[in-house]
């Protein structure tokens, strides 16, 4: 449907669209050739080489209708591209592209706090740790990531697991408002009362629909908070696992407590903190011999069980040793223990993508691997997909697996929108064809699980 681009072309026909604009700022619509000019643009920005690439253009749109202006380029010169808000996947080609235009957001960084509605809305290129200062002197807060450089954008879109999610249930489910600009251009809001299947859609269907360049979010009553790390050796695994047993049966009804526990297992592991002290934008160069270890995800979900718990320790423990031979690898284990409250909130503010269990408590496993040699990203990869796998069929062979796979926690190649459900993917098949009838977001947008 879409031929080869040329860069020439897209490039001419953006700067022309750009300055016909009746957008006083459409001059500020930045736009270059990546190897090139715009040193302040980040070509690269999670820090591991499994999403590093080198796209030809790098384009930074200021406003809505600056990405509707981009959009129509790239749907009429058939360049491939990748979205990026805040760039904190991992995953190749989502927030960053080889060869192709990169639409890089963020400097959509609107944040505007309404005191009556205490909605506040925010630009998709912020990062959590933006939003989070700009509510606190209002004794607020929002709904979003649980590290404050995890970018808004991709969060949302992928659900949104919070440290406020047993109290006030997923990211996702606390969007009141998505500004979408759909493949043609068009500037659309999706709310219950407007495009309200649109507004269904984006609640874990990620990039399939267009770009969303503003959220309006609720807020919640947040002042000073009680909490820290305790560190464990890894000998107090098996008790550690009985206590997340122990708080999700007994204690997780507390819907003012949460829990997130990393399971470093590997021999040799070394957990690195880093602070700078002084107020900076980027890392600094002394941290740069940590910027470049790569990770994978992969997920799966079981059902809240005492002995299973300890099956996926002991299966967490087998791939760690798997992958300890490859240098500088090591894996982390993550337990998150998922109440049926973070996921009964959906129906109140017109459901979600997702297809979750109900009134269920269950755990998301994600084993995040970190490596050091491009050479071994294959292995280690293979060595993580097999250990979920076998999480997967133990659960299966007892009766405690869940189709659904939290997809902000999913490698590439697992099929996050198929475990939504045929009846929820169907849907989100059907949005898609209404608001992008030509498939751009299918076809050209590299990033995000497709339909
Ligand atoms: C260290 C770390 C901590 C994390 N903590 C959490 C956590 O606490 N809870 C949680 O739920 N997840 C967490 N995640 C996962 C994280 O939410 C996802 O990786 C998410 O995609 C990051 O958002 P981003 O805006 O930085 O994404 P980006 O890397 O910028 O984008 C990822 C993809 O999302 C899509 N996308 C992004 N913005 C838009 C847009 N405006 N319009 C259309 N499509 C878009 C695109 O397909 C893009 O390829 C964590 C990840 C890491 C690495």
């Amino acid at each position: 449907m879409f031929s080869k681009p040329s860069l020439t072309t897209f490039f001419l026909l953006l700067s022309s669209r750009a300055f016909q604009l009746a957008d006083p700022e459409a001059n500020a619509l930045r736009l270059s050739p990546a190897k090139t000019a715009c040193s302040d643009l980040r070509i690269a920005d999670s820090g591991d080489h499994s999403s590093w690439a080198t796209p030809e253009c790098i384009v930074c749109p200021r406003s809505a209708a600056q990405v509707a202006s981009v959009l129509q380029t790239i749907t009429a010169t058939g360049a491939p591209f990748a979205i990026r808000s805040g760039g904190h996947s991992p995953n190749l080609g989502w927030s960053n592209i080889e060869g192709g235009v990169l639409i890089d957001l963020s400097r959509i960084n609107e944040i505007t706090y309404n005191p009556l509605s205490t909605n506040v809305v925010v630009g998709t290129g912020n990062r959590w740790g933006a939003v989070y200062s700009a509510l606190e002197a209002h004794g607020r807060t929002a709904v979003g990531g649980r590290v404050s450089p995890v970018g808004v954008g991709g969060f949302l879109l992928g659900g949104g697991l919070s440290h406020v999610s047993n109290e006030y249930g997923l990211g996702c489910d606390n969007v009141v408002d998505y500004e979408v600009v759909l493949a043609n251009g068009t500037i659309v809001n999706a709310n219950t009362n407007s495009h309200s299947e649109l507004y269904w859609a984006l609640k874990g269907g990620t990039s399939n629909f267009g770009v969303i360049t503003r959220f309006t979010l609720k807020t919640v009553p947040m002042s000073k908070i009680w909490g820290g790390v305790i560190t464990y050796n890894a000998t107090q695994a098996e008790a550690v696992i009985d206590a997340i047993y122990t708080y999700q049966t007994e204690h997780i009804s507390d819907l003012k407590s949460a829990i997130s526990v990393q399971f470093i297992l590997g021999a040799g592991v070394v957990l690195v903190t880093l602070m700078y002290a002084q107020s900076i934008s980027s890392s600094p160069v002394a941290f740069a011999p940590f910027d470049s270890l790569p990770y994978n995800f992969y997920t799966t979900t079981v059902d809240m069980h005492k002995d299973m718990y300890q099956d996926i320790l002991s299966i967490a423990t087998d791939t760690s040793e798997k992958i300890a031979k490859y240098q500088g690898a090591a894996l982390i284990f993550v337990a998150q223990t998922i109440s049926p409250t973070m996921t009964a909130g959906s129906a109140k503010t017109g459901g979600n993508a997702l297809g979750l269990p109900q009134n269920t408590n269950m755990m998301w496993v994600n084993f995040a691997a970190a490596w050091e040699l491009p050479a071994d990203d294959d292995a280690v990869a293979k060595a993580c997909k097999y250990g979920i796998q076998k999480i997967s069929r133990t659960a299966r062979a007892k009766g405690l697996s869940r189709d659904y796979l939290f997809m902000n926690d999913a490698g590439e190649d697992q099929d996050v929108l198929g475990s939504y459900g045929s009846e929820n993917r169907a849907g989100l098949r059907k949005v898609a064809r209404e608001v992008d009838p030509e498939g751009v977001f299918q076809i050209l947008e590299t990033g995000g699980f497709k339909l």
